[in-house]
């Protein structure tokens, strides 16, 4: 799930990236509302989290733009306290449900998964198609070529790269991608999932000893840069 986060606080983007990707979701963030508004129209986002007091362009307008654009992306708004009169502006203009400055984490995840509930899955639709480096994938089709070339991959390799691909960005432990990709029935051992990362970089990375793509954090697993 890829979350597009419109705030101008660098204190507060650090604090909800981290916290969000540890959640499992992928973090995209923009520091003005006219980089934030130029992101939500080229790329598609499960979800934006828009803050109002923004520099070169406020929340309001980011938001209404957004809309008479037809971007249906749940948006949920950012106020300061104080500022009660403008949550109804927010929601007038196409926002579907805002939070008060300060709040607590766990308040802004209740309020992200009540949205994502509620919003149509646009993630198979985005994500149909993926390309890095020299290849390019077809995820409806289960296809994978290299520089045009076709490329065989296993069931379970391909299971893994989606996964990586779908939450790039995000570091995921062995037994994360274990339970991910394998299954919690499944009884691999974690060096399963080094065996098939390896055969991944061998088929898809130009050099499979110094990986660009599928990269190891070392003490902490493995996740996918594009
Ligand atoms: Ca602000």
């Amino acid at each position: 799930m890829k979350i597009l986060l419109i705030e101008d606080e660098e204190g507060l983007i650090l604090t909800l990236t981290d916290r969000l990707e540890s959640e499992g979701f992928s973090v995209t963030s923009a520091i003005d509302g006219e980089a934030g508004l130029a992101l939500a129209l080229a790329k598609n986002f499960n979800l934006i989290i828009l803050d109002v007091m923004l520099p070169r362009k406020n929340g309001y307008d980011v938001c209404r733009d957004l809309r008479q654009r037809n971007v249906q992306t749940p948006i949920l708004m950012l106020t300061a306290k104080g500022e009660t009169i403008d949550k109804v502006l927010g929601l007038k203009l196409g926002a579907d449900d805002y939070l008060t400055k300060p709040f607590e984490v766990m308040e802004l995840l209740a309020r992200i998964e009540a949205l994502l509930r509620r919003a149509p899955n646009t993630d198979q639709f985005s994500d149909a198609s993926f390309e890095f480096g020299d290849v390019s994938i077809d995820f409806r089709r289960a296809e994978i070529s290299r520089s045009g070339e076709r490329v065989d991959l296993s069931a379970m390799e391909f299971k893994l790269l989606q996964f990586l691909i779908e939450n790039r960005g995000a570091v995921h432990s062995r037994d994360h991608l274990l339970d991910e990709v394998w299954g919690y029935d499944a009884m691999p051992s974690t060096r399963t999932v080094d065996v098939h990362v390896a055969w991944l970089r061998q088929k898809l990375e130009e050099n499979p000893k110094h990986p660009q793509f599928i990269q190891t954090v070392h003490g902490l697993g493995y996740k996918f840069v594009a």
